[in-house]
This record gives C-alpha cells, structure tokens and sequence, in this order.
C-alpha cells in the first residue's frame, strides 16, 4: 500500500469540478484508492463520498492507495492535485446565482425600453428579450412538486433495469442538453451537466440504490431515499458552496425519478395544456427539462440575456422573456397572455384584437423563419446592393456541419476552448491538428478564423499553475496567458497552420489590450511559418477591450482583420460582470459607448482596407443588426441558428437608411434611447 498526505490548494477546495477530475483519474486505475480527511474516510472514485469529506481549500487530505497499479496511481493523483485541479468557477457562479436570486431585485431596466414607451401594451410588462418568438397562452408557476414514488416491487430484476433504464435515459437528455450548449459555443457553461452525469455513474451512489433492491424495494423509492440521504449530508456540509451540491443532487435525482414515475420523465408537473412558464430563474437543468410539447415559452423575474437560462433557450429556440421583475411571480396561475421574446413584453389578459395581432405576428414570425431557413444558401444583400458576410460561432466540428446547411459563409469564431477544457493536460499538437484539418474540410473551403485559446483567471485549467488572482477578468487571461505560457500558444499555432494547408483557415487573437501583445503573438506566427515552411495565414485580433478599439487605427496596421467581442466589450466598457444576475438587465451592448467604439474600430479598419466582424452576441440581436450594418460592419458572426434569420433581415434593409440611423444612435445618450429609436 502507497500513502500520502497532502494539502489541497484549489481556492475552492475540493468542489465539484476539481473533485470530478480527481474522480477521473482515479477511475483510470485498478487499485482501491481511500482519501481520509479528519475523521471522514471517502472512496476516491465515488464523486459523491468525496463531496461529503467538505474539503476546504488549504486543508491537508491523506490518500491510500492498494493495488498492483498504486505506484502509478498515487503519482498521478499527486500530480493532478498539485496542478490545481482546475477550478469550479462556473458551478460557483451558477451557485452564487441560485443563492442570490430571492434577493434579486429586479433591475432597472435603463438599458432598455421602460414601461413609459409609447409602444408598450398598459397591460403589459416590460422584461428584456431572452429568445426569440411570440407565444400565446395561460401561464404556469414552474415549482417542483413532489412525485408520486411507485412503492410496489416487482423483481430485483425488473427494479434493477428500470433504474438501469431510467439512468440511460437521463444520461441521454444531459448529453442531448450539453451538446445543444455545445454548438451555442457555450461549453463551459455545459459542464455543469458533464458533473449531473459524473453523479450518475457514481459507484457508491449506485451500490446503495441496488443493495436497497436487494432488500426488496422498489427502484423508485431505494433511489428516491438514497439521494435524499446523501443530498441531506452534502446539504449540512458547513461550506455554503459545497452545501449547494444538494441541489446537484437533488435536480439528477429528480430528473431519474421522473423517469421512473412514468410520463416521460420530463414534464410530469406540467398541466396537460401548453403553458407559458413563470419561475423566479431557472437552473440549467430545469430549462432543459422544458417539454417543447408543454412549453409554450418562459418568463423569469431575475436572469438576463447572456444568462444560462437565456442562453439555453436560444439553444431550444424557446421564446423567452427574462429579468420582467418580481412583478410576473405575483400573477394567478392560468390567466392568459401573450409572451413577446422579441420585444421583451409579457400582455396580461389580452384583449381579442391584442391576441388577433399577436398571432398575425405569430404567423408572421413563422412564415419569416421558415422563408429565412428556405433561402438560407443565398448572400445577405440589402434592398440597395450592399453585401454583408455572415457566419456562424462554433464550438467543434460537428456545428461546422450544421453551420454550412444553415447557409453560414463562414465561420466568423471558432472558440478553441472546448478542446482544453475538462482534461488533465493539454491536447497535443498531432490532435489539434486533427480538429481544425476537419473543420476546415467540414467547411469546404469557406473561412473559418480559428481563435486562439482564450482561457485562464475565470476559465482555470488544471494543467497550468496560475496564481490565484482577486479578479480573474482582470488578470492573466486570453492571449496574456498564451504569452506567458508560449509553449501552449506555440503548439496551437503549429497545429492551425498545418492543418490551414488543407482548407481556409485564418487565426484571431483574444483579449489583446496592447500593441506589443499582437506583435509577440505574430512574431511567434511568423517564426512557425518558416519552421514548418509553409505560407502564412490571415490574421486578427478580437477587439474586446476599450484600450483596443481606441487604439484601433495602431492595431489596423498589422493585421488582416478585426472581430468585434461585443460581450466582452461591453462587459469592460461599462464595468459590468457579463454574468452578474443583477447587472445583466443594464449591460447592453447597445449603450451608445459601445456603438461609439465599433464606429472607431471600423472606421480606423477600412481606412488602412482592412474588414472587421462583430462575433458577440449583439451580433444576432434584431435591434442591433441594422445599426451595426449602418456602422460599416462587414462580417456577423452568429450562433448556428441565427445565421438564416440574421441574413433575412439583412436582405430587408436599406443600407443608406441604416447609416442614417447609426449615426441618430451615436448621438443617444443611453441604451434605451437607442433601442427606442430602431422601434420606431
Ligand atoms: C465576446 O467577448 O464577445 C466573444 C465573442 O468572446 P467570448 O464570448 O468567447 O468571450
Ligand atoms: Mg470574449
């Protein structure tokens, strides 16, 4: 037997995502392997036990390790702990969410248009758009109820497979649900569900659900009490954060009890007429469990548009309303309204021609969307002959597929994360390689501007040591850490620019602030080139931070190009957390400052010839479209989904018309006066 102590270092102790790469490894060898912590004893395989020993940051652990593999086994654990184990920033964030959201107070909505605009419904209320779509119907208050829990026991065998089942299937939506997320280029907001499947598989979690069926009692109810016991002990762990894995718990929990209950496991609350659902915020899971059969659309009280919930709605293309205030909670079950996620209004009680108009715009929205899907493969050209290029956001190969169907001309992003995050070293050359030669292939030759890692502060990887920093957002992220880590940026660049012999790739550098940061990461680009002896490939910057977009005109003349990051440009422009729950109602990227600095940038771009993109979210927001086209912008790169729609609209306008109005939005003294003003 091998033994060590050791102290874990992680700024958030031994939470779930850190815990779950320790799970993994350990699971990669034969030997028992036990972590005692004080007077609590876990198997370092089960995620769940080792939740339960509430390690702290800063407190020592000791690891036992018995079997022919331990030698093995204990370094790599030691190694994985003592590289940080990566961090759980966003199941922290998503938890900081959950506990802060009572509190919430619905915020001001200053960045859009406020219940005294001329255009709002008197009976209606104002809310921000969350996803597109307009919905009719009776409202429904989203609450967990319980399940009726089938008692009566059949067969250890008959038990034992439908919990089997019921597991599979589970882990059939989770999978679903996180791939969805994927090809949103939201994979880091996924893994939340990687940590709901890791429970699932949980060796100790399973032995006490199936030894309770031995004991003769049903699926439902061995599993049932065996999550409540466990979620109950994590529940009463001191550490608030840790405590937060019993709703973890609790939510996959439920999700294979429903399962179990019968009625397709997802929608079993849910009145048996389709609903508008009403819930104060709705955790990832809960929104994934959303039956499109059942739900019409949702409405939140808090949350905003770069929200989990907002954000997986788009995914499910799910009209959705968020951050309509404390307000909408107060309303009776089952009156009727009308939901608008284009214009962020919830109508209370219609009056028949308010419902008449609603559903012309209904069938309008979808006559458009199913026209815009038709005509998807031709160009986005406005009624006056101007031609803007739009592309899709991709977070992997297999949306490169879908975004050439969905009629993309390229792909304006290719968020490179997804192959670092969620492993214990980084991917090696050879395999990077691999990823981009079949995107580029995927996409038959159409651009596809590969961004360089963007990772570290907020997005942590276990394999490199970083100093913990007070304000991750601020630190050492984006193309700071590749310059401080050139080996990582080294192997990516070799990797991109072989596979670019084999398609149209071109390559972006994230969060530049500084002139000598793009001229590092060039210098380094051009050095591969002669290494490799291959040509070289177009290049830019993302332009998402203010020193860069002010200093565009430097910039302009050494690159190819400019991709506007218009979250992270807003985020920094306006001193709001992009997913801060309470500030998200005012972080709008249609703030004129904003505007201001993509006029900047594109100007100080085409003056040197050179093309600049907008990648953020702003980008497929129908309220920014025709400003942004006015402003000069020559590229929208947007989710998959939204590339039809997005070229449909473009087709619809006048380009002298939207210059006209993007200089009016220039002059706005706030974001609701500019999203006033393209209303009108
Ligand atoms: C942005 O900041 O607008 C952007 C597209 O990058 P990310 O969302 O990946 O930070
Ligand atoms: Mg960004």
């Amino acid at each position: 037997m091998k033994q060590q102590d050791i102290v874990i270092q992680n700024p958030t102790g031994l939470h779930a995502r850190p815990a779950k790469i320790f799970v993994n490894i350990a699971k990669g060898f034969q030997a028992d392997i036990r972590v005692f912590h004080g007077e609590k004893k876990a198997n370092a395989k089960s995620l769940i036990s080792l939740l339960t020993l509430g390690v702290e940051s800063g407190s020592q652990i000791h690891i036992e390790v018995d079997g022919e593999d331990e030698d093995a086994a204990l370094t790599a654990l030691v190694e994985v702990i003592e590289s940080g184990l990566g961090e759980e920033e966003l199941i922290e964030r998503v938890a900081n969410e959950v506990e802060q959201a009572p509190e919430a107070v619905a915020p001001e909505k200053e960045g859009k248009p406020q219940t005294e605009s001329t255009a709002l419904p008197e009976n209606s209320i104002q809310g921000i758009p969350g996803a597109p779509g307009i919905v009719i119907g009776p409202i429904y208050h989203l609450k967990h109820t319980e399940i009726k829990v089938e008692e009566t026991f059949e067969s250890e065998s008959a038990e034992k497979n439908q919990l089997q089942a019921a597991i599979e299937k589970a882990k059939g939506q989770l999978t679903r649900l996180h791939a969805q997320m994927l090809a949103q280029g939201v994979g880091s907001e996924a893994a939340i569900f990687d940590v709901h499947m890791e429970l699932l598989d949980d060796v100790e979690l399973l032995d006490a659900v199936l030894a309770k069926i031995n004991q003769r009692q049903s699926a439902a109810l061995a599993w049932q009490s065996t999550i409540d016991a466990r979620a109950k002990v994590v529940a009463g762990l001191d550490d608030p954060l840790l405590a937060a894995r019993a709703a973890d718990l609790h939510d996959v929990g439920y999700r294979v009890l429903r399962i179990l209950a019968g009625a397709d496991g997802e929608n079993s609350v849910f009145p048996d007429h389709p609903v508008v659902v009403v819930a104060d915020d709705l955790s990832p899971s809960d929104t994934a469990s959303l039956d499109r059969d059942k739900v019409l659309g949702f409405c939140t009280a808090s949350g905003g548009p770069t929200s989990h919930t907002a954000i997986i709605a788009r995914a499910l293309s799910l009209p959705a309303v968020v951050s309509a205030g404390e307000r909408v909670l107060a309303l009776d079950d089952d009156i009727t309204v009308i939901l608008n996620g284009d214009s962020g209004w919830i109508t209370l009680k219609p009056g028949d021609d308010e419902i008449a108009k609603a559903k012309a715009m209904q069938q309008a929205g979808q006559e458009t969307r199913l026209e815009a899907q038709r005509v998807s493969g031709e160009p986005a050209i406005t009624i006056d002959g101007h031609r803007v290029e739009i592309a899709a956001n991709i977070g992997g190969a297999a949306e490169a597929r879908e975004a050439l169907i969905s009629g993309a001309e390229g792909v304006g992003l290719l968020r490179t994360e997804f192959l670092f995050l969620e492993r214990t070293n980084p991917p090696l050359e050879d395999e990077q390689f691999a990823v981009y030669r079949d995107i580029a292939q995927a996409m038959q030759g159409a651009p596809v501007i590969v961004r360089t890692l963007d990772v570290g502060g907020d997005k942590p990887l276990p394999y490199i040591k970083m100093p913990e920093e007070i304000n991750p957002f601020l630190g050492v992220r984006g193309i700071r850490l590749c310059l401080a880590r050139p080996e990582l940026l080294r192997e990516q660049l070799r990797a991109v620019l072989r596979a670019a012999q084999q398609g149209t790739l071109r390559i972006m550098f994230p969060m530049v602030s500084d002139l000598s940061e793009l001229l590092a990461a060039r210098a380094l680009a051009d050095e591969i080139c002669t290494e490799l002896d291959v040509p070289s490939v177009e290049m830019g910057i993302m332009i998402e931070v203010p020193s860069a977009a002010l200093m565009a005109d430097v910039f302009a003349e050494h690159v190819d190009f400019f991709s506007i990051g218009t979250n992270d440009l807003t985020q920094y422009t306006l001193a709001m957390d992009r997913m801060h729950p309470q500030l998200a109602g005012k972080s709008d990227g249609l703030h004129p400052a904003i505007l201001r600095l993509i006029d900047a940038t594109v100007k100080a771009a085409h003056d040197a010839g050179k093309w600049v993109g907008v990648c953020g979210e702003l980008g497929a927001d129908p309220q920014a479209v025709p400003i942004l086209v006015g402003l000069g912008v020559d590229e929208l790169s947007v989710t998959v989904p939204a590339v039809p729609t997005v070229k449909a609209q473009v087709r619809a306008l006048d380009y002298s018309e939207t210059q006209t109005l993007a200089r009016r939005a220039l002059a706005c003294a706030t974001a609701s006066d500019v999203r006033q003003l393209v209303e009108k």
